[in-house]
């Protein structure tokens, strides 16, 4: 079998500590490769190559850093199709949706291509008698990442772009259950023109992690994955006295006013809500519909759209709507939170619990599933359920779809469907949730703005990409100068406005 090692100083290297994690094949249940895991000297190691490649890397002058971006974009056009098989293959994705993952993470690759005009700093002329005062935005050194298995290809680009082109090294831990893609983009790197050591992919679990939080070597780390650990990392890597942003989970409300185009508001639930088979942080988990006449309405177009969706393996073709789930425990969790909603009263009108496909039965396909008259006290509705399953709570004014949106305790993306402007401005202002669509289910905000949760689905200060990518991964350091140097003052005792 297959087994999958670390990239580390410019090459692909074997795992030593004897540990290993499977890799499933989600569509068949088998498991099709071992990724090693890392124990704290291969972390030590990585960190040790990327803190000796740093310096000139990070001396290398902006555009030369920004044109290994513009390679590296050229190499990911070259491969998406490569790149998209392997994704589909280890993740369960289908194969336009393995093109969207990674074509999201090459547009923050481009937008790292002007990385220069990011860094180049302040400057005020005559600040005072011959002083001028400059900020420069320096690189941080080495700075880590740590990856959720959703998006292999578009969260370690989110992560790798930014961070080396304001000069740092970086080291990748992606996540375990779909380890190969991260290593092909190593790969590209390389052949972009990526001197060695400046990027580290280190397989691993929280073994690993834990050796990257607690490590001097390492300035700053970034996250996305599940709450719980989001908040973990963040306390642990904070406490070591690194910078560190987390991105966690969400629970997305989609609130339908009764003026809505509501063929629209369907159609957009049903791609939002079972895209990915649920698996994506931004995807519409609760629909909010305001009045039972809108609810009613909303249901009734809803079921013959879920009913109709294509479930099946990437390799089936265009008309797949969705895949199987990543790994057998992910399914077993979907159907338990299935049986809670029901136990708990919730509707369920739409049931995929007995969804099988001929010629896959071992595989972790999960059937589309839509529940009605969900109550913000039931599990399914408090916790994130990451499938393909849409809970619908039935709200009687517009405040209080606001308010569920608002009282609930993560606060990624939102989105109201609605014909009235005014409605709509006010909810994108009093919402406090990060991303909001406007007629849009999934908010994902483009390369050259930024993306990232309020509440529980966010820790620390600064966003991912756009710039506030380029704060996170750099310090400002502020200079004050005089010249000539022969202006004398003499003694200064006292803090005074400058002259
Ligand atoms: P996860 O939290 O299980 O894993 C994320 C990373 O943390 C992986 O690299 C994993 O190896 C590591 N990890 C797991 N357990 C750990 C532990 N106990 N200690 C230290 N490290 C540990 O998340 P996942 O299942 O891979 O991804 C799905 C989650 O990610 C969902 O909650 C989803 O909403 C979230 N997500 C959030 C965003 C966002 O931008 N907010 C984007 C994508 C996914």
């Amino acid at each position: 079998m297959e087994t999958i090692g670390h990239w580390i100083n410019g090459r692909r290297v074997p795992g030593t500590s004897g540990r290993f994690a499977d890799v499933w094949n989600p569509h068949t249940g088998e498991v099709q490769a071992q990724v090693a895991l890392a124990s704290a000297a291969e972390v030590d190691a990585a960190v040790a190559a990327a803190a000796a490649a740093q310096p000139k890397w990070g001396a290398t002058n902006p555009q030369k850093r920004g044109r290994v971006m513009m390679e590296m974009v050229r190499l990911l056009n070259r491969d998406m199709e490569k790149l998209a098989e392997v994704l589909s293959r280890e993740h369960g994705k289908t194969l336009p949706d393995a093109r969207g993952d990674i074509q999201r993470g090459l547009e923050v690759i481009e937008f790292c291509i002007g990385a220069p005009q990011m860094l180049k700093g302040e400057f005020t002329d005559s600040a005072g008698p011959g002083i001028d005062m400059y900020s420069m935005r320096q690189p941080l050194g080495v700075a880590a990442g740590i990856t959720p298995f959703n998006f292999p290809a578009m969260i370690p680009l989110w992560k790798m772009g930014p961070a080396l082109s304001c000069g740092n090294a970086f080291i990748l831990k992606p996540s375990e259950r779909d380890p190969t893609v991260p290593l092909m983009l190593a790969e590209l790197f390389q052949e972009a023109g990526l001197p060695d050591g400046v990027l580290q992919v280190v397989n691993g679990d929280k073994e690993a992690v834990d050796a990257i939080l607690d490590h001097p070597g390492i300035a700053a780390v970034g996250f996305v994955g599940s709450t719980p650990i989001a908040h973990y990392i963040y306390s642990r890597g904070c406490a070591a006295g690194k910078r560190v942003q987390c991105f966690g989970g969400a629970k997305n409300h989609m609130i339908i006013m009764p003026d809505a185009d509501l063929d629209q508001a369907a159609d957009a639930l049903v791609g939002a809500g079972y895209g990915a088979a649920g698996e994506r942080c931004m995807a519409i988990s609760v629909a909010v519909p305001v009045g039972d006449r809108t609810a009613d309405a909303l249901i009734e177009r809803l079921i013959p759209r879920i009913e109709k969706l294509k479930v099946g393996p990437y390799t089936a073709g265009a008309d797949v709507d969705y895949g199987p789930v990543v790994t057998p425990a992910a399914k077993a969790n979907i159907l338990r939170l299935v049986e809670s909603g029901i136990r708990e009263g919730a509707k369920l009108v739409v049931d995929g619990r007995n969804f099988s496909l001929q010629g896959y039965e071992k595989g972790f396909f999960v059937g589309p599933h839509l529940f009605d008259h969900v109550k913000p006290t039931m599990e399914i509705y408090r916790t994130e359920i990451f499938g393909p399953v849409l809970s619908t709570v039935r709200a009687q004014s517009y405040e209080e779809a606001l308010a569920l949106a608002m009282d609930h305790e993560y606060g990624n993306g939102t989105a109201i469907f609605t014909r009235d402007g005014d409605t709509a401005r006010d909810f994108a202002n009093r919402v406090n949730v990060g991303m909001v669509g406007i007629n849009v289910p999934i908010p994902v905000p483009l390369a050259y703005h930024t993306f990232g949760g309020w509440k529980k689905s966010g820790f620390g200060d600064l966003n991912q990409h756009g710039p506030d990518a380029f704060r996170f991964y750099t310090r400002t350091k502020t200079v004050t100068a005089r010249w000539p140097s022969g202006i004398k003052e003499g003694a200064a005792f006292n803090f005074k406005a400058m002259d």
